[in-house]
């Protein structure tokens, strides 16, 4: 099959071996993949992934159950053991035998086919297209913000980072009728968050005045941190959604002395995101910059690094 694959430097191979189900498992060939900041790190090296990246797609599986052959899908991403601790405790997505799609341990969907558990499948709706699908991971990872911090109407809210995941966060806070504000430097982006509705403030004219309820930090950077750090308010809550690949020296003190809640976040609801873009809630379709065939993927990873391009989609067939 054509895949792109990660080995010390990202490359495109012709034919690349098809990849064999195991049991339980399904193969799913892709349609549509999307390239986030996790594989932008991964190609740098993050997780010391070797493999085919991609975990965010939509596909039809091909092979495996009759309950889902022929069904569109997207998967989520982690690949439990169902038997450790975690998996017994209700907390799967930390199994400690985990796997994930793409990102450890398994390859990915930036290839003609992939194979995924079959307790992972979601089967997407008619209503939303290919291009849309392909948003439902990164958007249930920004609902999760939702699900760890219970967000309240009239809660000053700030999204910094105003990066796919970050707009992504923005919208789904707007649904809950905080008041949201986005800092960020890409003026793109801020004129999408204004075309919404959304406050947006240029973090070269941000003045943190220690007074936000929530501050979730997008940016990627050990120095949104810092600024979130600056801008929320005594025993307010940072939710930290960005992993910093190679490590961090930021001064903690002002979460001991303000006495700040933070929380790591990660992967989130797919049934609730796939709700969520059903009832066309969430603007992902003008987040598309650019799609690009799979065997353009080296070009679409460099698309992808350009701020100048919000979201960049493979098309594989
Ligand atoms: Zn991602
Ligand atoms: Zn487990």
């Amino acid at each position: 099959m054509k895949a792109l694959v990660f080995d010390k430097l990202l490359r495109y191979e012709g034919e690349h071996p098809d990849p064999k189900p195991a049991a339980g498992e399904v193969l799913v060939r892709v349609r549509m993949a999307g390239i986030c900041a996790t594989d932008l790190e991964i190609i740098k090296g993050y997780m010391k992934f070797r493999g085919i990246p991609g975990h965010e797609f939509v596909g039809e599986v091909v092979s495996g159950s009759s309950k889902w052959k022929g069904k569109r899908v997207v998967g989520e991403i982690n690949c439990v053991c169902g038997a450790c601790d975690m998996c017994r405790g209700g907390l799967a997505s930390h199994c400690r035998q985990r796997t994930v799609v793409g990102i450890s341990g398994r390859d990915g969907a930036m290839a003609e086919y992939v194979v995924l558990p079959e307790q992972n499948l979601h089967e997407v709706p008619e209503v939303i297209p290919d291009e849309q699908a392909v948003f439902v991971e990164p958007l249930a990872a920004a609902m999760q913000v939702l699900k760890q911090c219970p967000i309240e109407p009239r809660m000053n809210v700030s999204v910094v980072g105003s990066g796919r995941l970050g707009l992504l966060a923005a919208q789904v806070l707007q649904s809950v009728r905080c008041r949201v504000e986005v800092v960020g430097r890409n003026p793109q982006t801020l004129a999408f968050c204004e075309r919404h509705g959304i406050q947006t403030v240029d973090v070269k004219q941000l003045v943190p005045r220690g007074d936000r309820d929530v501050v979730v930090e997008c940016t990627g950077e050990p120095q949104g941190l810092n600024l979130a750090m600056q801008m929320v308010r005594p025993r307010g809550v940072i939710v930290l959604k960005s992993t910093y690949a190679g490590g961090t020296s930021v001064d903690l003190a002002p979460l001991v002395i303000k006495e700040v809640t933070v929380m790591g976040s990660r992967c989130g609801p797919f049934r609730e995101a796939i709700d969520l873009l059903a009832r066309q809630q969430i603007d992902v379709a003008t987040m598309i910059s650019r799609t690009y065939r799979l065997e353009q993927g080296i070009e679409a990873f460099t698309a992808a690094g350009d701020p100048q391009n919000i979201k960049v989609l493979i098309r594989m067939y």
